[in-house]
């Protein structure tokens, strides 16, 4: 048995025993047909997740963690002389924006409010007013806060402009249910130590194939980061173009197995049930949030610290992790702030038992109970 850490920070999360053990395998050469079989079983269980038909939508799986999707995506997906619309609403965004400084790529940064709806007339008018955007990027949950927002809107949008609809679903994807053709999305990606709960390593985009084989011909600004390249192998070949992170693909196995045996709905309700219980627990000790309950994804609560002079994370977070319970810091510049997180293979009863030892570490560091705002 290996000791289990109930965690909730925002990834990579709590794994079952038997997504653990499922990374000892014997030692195997990735270029093995038994190898590409696994890849091939992989693939279909991503695109199953998100109901993507195999005859439109294709799996591209990348060695990396999650930020390497969103390298890929914006600097394999835009056509020379044309831009990309970045709706930025949260630190996963802004580091969209980054990406593309770092390449040179011509973009729009549209921001909006970090804690509210994203305003969708502000997103038609920056289309209407810019015909040459050929990517519209924005992220599902903005895991620094869990914003939620509203992708099928934003993908309708984009396509009346007959832009390219991509979306970092990373801290959604196999947790709130996704439908690539209803929810009018072009690419999505996830990283599989998130939702899927499995092991950091595997990361993949899924995306429109019609799109992907098109950015044959965009301009190349990546040689180990190319969608197309790593698409055009697997294709060719079964199997990612570089050494794959082979043990992780066996843990990844045994979680989309364990994905299918929970249910897409049972899985979400929950997700949601731990996060109804972080709620409740913070609204019992008087914590406020971030962003209200209902502009929220349901998987990340961002608490504000208390107005206290004896509060000091440090020493609340150290007291729940020799514990075994991970609780993790905001992501919100110049506020203080901490993230409870329903990730995982978790339930609702651990939440309970995470508050009996949040609130015993509140009381032995003389942090007012209920908590006091000014
Ligand atoms: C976790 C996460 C990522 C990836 O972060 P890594 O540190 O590279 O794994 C990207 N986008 C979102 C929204 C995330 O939650």
């Amino acid at each position: 048995m290996v000791k289990r850490n109930v965690l909730l920070n925002p990834g990579p999360a709590t794994t079952t025993d038997t997504v653990k053990m499922a990374q000892v395998v014997p030692d195997i050469c990735p270029r093995e047909k038994e190898f590409v079989a696994v890849m091939r079983e992989i693939e279909d269980g991503l695109l199953k997740i998100v109901h993507a038909d195999p005859s439109v939508y294709t799996a591209v799986l990348f060695c990396g963690s999650g930020t390497i999707n969103m390298d890929i995506c914006l600097n394999s997906l835009l056509p020379q002389d044309k831009k990309i619309l970045i709706l930025n609403n949260g630190a996963y965004s802004s580091r969209a924006v980054e990406i593309c400084e770092y390449y040179g790529l011509e973009h729009i940064n549209l921001k909006f409010a970090l804690n509210q709806p994203m305003d969708m007339g502000a997103v038609e008018r920056a289309l209407q007013e810019n015909p040459d955007v050929a990517l519209v990027y924005t992220t599902h949950n903005e895991t620094g806060t869990g914003l939620l927002n509203p992708i099928r809107e934003i993908g309708a949008i984009a396509h009346k402009y007959h832009a390219v609809f991509a979306v970092d679903t990373t801290s959604t994807y196999a947790m709130r249910p996704i439908d690539m053709q209803k929810d009018n999305i072009d690419f999505c990606m996830a990283s599989a130590q998130k939702g899927i709960m499995a092991m950091t390593g595997l990361s993949f985009v899924i995306g429109n194939k019609a799109v992907i084989e098109a950015s044959a011909e965009y301009p190349k600004r990546s040689y180990y980061c190319n969608l197309y390249m790593q698409y055009e192998y697997a294709k060719e070949h079964g199997e990612m173009h570089f050494t794959p992170p082979v043990q992780v693909i066996y843990a990844t196995r045994q979680a989309l197995k364990e994905y299918f045996e929970e249910g897409e709905t049972a899985k979400w309700e929950r997700h949601l049930g731990v996060f109804n219980a972080i709620c409740d627990g913070l609204a019992g000790l008087g914590f406020r949030t971030y962003i209200p309950k209902e502009y929220s994804s349901g998987l990340v609560a961002a608490a504000l610290y208390p107005d206290d002079e004896n509060w000091d994370f440090i020493k609340i977070h150290d007291y729940c992790y020799e514990r075994g319970f991970t609780i993790y810091p905001g992501k919100v510049e110049k506020m203080g702030m901490f993230r409870l997180c329903a990730l995982g293979a978790i339930t609702a009863k651990d939440i309970e038992d995470f508050f009996t030892v949040f609130e015993e570490a509140l009381r032995k560091y003389n942090v007012a109970i209920p908590v006091k705002y000014k």
